[in-house]
């Protein structure tokens, strides 16, 4: 079923080397590499198939319209959403975010009204709400999390106030890898009354989500780190949530009719989708799900998980080896220093041995700040990553610890 070999065929940049080594990519959580397939799918496209969608008359702006719209149906049915009206496709996470903070906060948010967040969110999840508090005075929450970086649940309860309008959470940590409770938390939130939106930058590559079995009243996510191309994402929305949004941007594909006096918006999903969207993106974005579909999300979760277990056994081996997420629930991220090597410098000798690592802060200074670390390493699976290239990361680390 899970042939490995076979599937690392699919991703020609795999077989490729970095100062003469072979390359191990172990920056999935930063973006995916792109299956043969996704890459394949663009370049017909563009040699025979393109055209502006949704204007046209003609032949190749309908065929183009077909694949656009059609990517958008391949989209729901990977989500589950109820219906393609609930697929707004952006430029990514961070695009949906903020387009989400925007729209909400201006109707449906009063100053003194709270969003709530939590301690382990990247900045696109931060500072859209920021930026909102500074123009409409709205106030941020913040869910804490205990040292293994769990968040505190009955903390998380008490925080709802007749304030609070709204909760934003990452499904899954950039750095920690924690898996959120996020059915529950959502639970949680709808008792209270308040909606939830769930960044799912980091979960939707590694398993399966069903935002209707969630009951999620916005998902997000990039299509880059689900092996599809950049520049293009999803903001899932509850139908009756999208309909009492204003739009986002202005421009074509938004209207109804415009006039001087008078203009009307189109109807969901375009309300939200001004201007020329990136139909060549999204065309690849459905072969990728297409792609991962076919190995199926729980054998990529099953696979994923057995080598992240893995990983965790090998690196605990390392002597001076510090792990920063130790949660019960967690996926194919790991954020770990060693002794007093600085992140970067393990970063940067890691890479002449052609291993792919992020160092730094991983856009969640305050995340850093709470662990009382200015950052670290992190090593992030992918579905094509491999036991012996964790073995080629734990022996580089076991290098490099040796030179200090
Ligand atoms: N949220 C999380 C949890 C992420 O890991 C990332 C990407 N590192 C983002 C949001 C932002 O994604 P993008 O840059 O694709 O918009």
């Amino acid at each position: 079923m899970y042939d490995i070999q076979q599937i690392r065929a699919d991703f020609p940049i795999l077989g490729r080397t970095v100062y003469g080594k072979p390359l191990v990519y172990l920056d999935n959580g930063a973006t995916t590499q792109k299956p043969r397939q996704v890459v394949e799918a663009i370049t017909n496209e563009y040699y025979n198939t393109n055209a502006n969608v949704h204007r046209g008359v003609h032949f190749l702006s309908q065929q183009a319209t077909e694949l656009h719209e059609a990517s958008r149906e391949t989209v729901r049915k990977f989500i589950n959403a109820r219906s393609t009206a609930e697929i707004v496709f952006t430029r990514g996470t961070t695009e949906s975010i903020n387009l989400l903070a925007a729209t909400f906060c201006q109707s449906q948010m009063q100053e003194g009204d709270e969003v709530i967040v939590s301690t382990m969110e990247h900045h696109s999840n931060i500072v859209p709400w920021q930026l909102q508090a500074m123009q409409r005075g709205i106030r941020l929450r913040v869910i804490s999390m205990d040292d293994a970086g769990n968040l505190l649940t009955d903390e998380y309860e008490r925080l709802f106030s007749p304030r609070t309008k709204l909760v934003s959470i990452a499904h899954v940590s950039n750095v920690l890898g924690t898996v959120n409770p996020v059915r529950q938390m959502i639970a949680t939130a709808h008792a209270h009354g308040v909606p939830v939106l769930v960044d799912g930058a980091q979960s939707i590559p590694h398993m399966p989500v069903d935002v209707q079995e969630l009951d999620a009243d916005f998902y997000v996510f990039s299509g880059h780190k689900v092996y599809g191309p950049t520049g293009v994402g999803v903001l899932y929305g509850k139908e009756a949530w999208l309909d009492k949004l204003p739009p986002y941007q202005g421009g074509g594909e938004m209207i109804q009719h415009v006039s001087f006096e008078r203009t009307t918006f189109n109807e969901l999903p375009f309300k939200f989708e001004a201007g020329t969207p990136d139909y060549i993106g999204t065309t690849g974005l459905a072969r990728a799900l297409d792609y991962v579909s076919a190995l199926g999300m729980d054998n990529i979760a099953a696979y994923e998980h057995e080598l992240t277990e893995y990983a965790l056994q090998r690196l605990e081996e390392i002597p001076g080896m510090r792990i920063f997420g130790q949660a019960k629930e967690r996926g194919g991220v790991i954020s770990f220093l060693v002794g007093h090597i600085h992140h970067f410098d393990m970063g940067t000798l890691l890479d002449r041995l052609g291993i792919a690592v992020r160092t730094g802060h991983h856009c969640a200074q305050p995340l850093m700040t709470r662990l009382g670390i200015e950052g670290t390493v992190r090593a992030s699976f992918g579905l094509y990553n491999t036991r012996e290239e964790v073995d080629a990361l734990v022996a580089g680390i076991e290098r490099v610890s040796k030179m200090f």
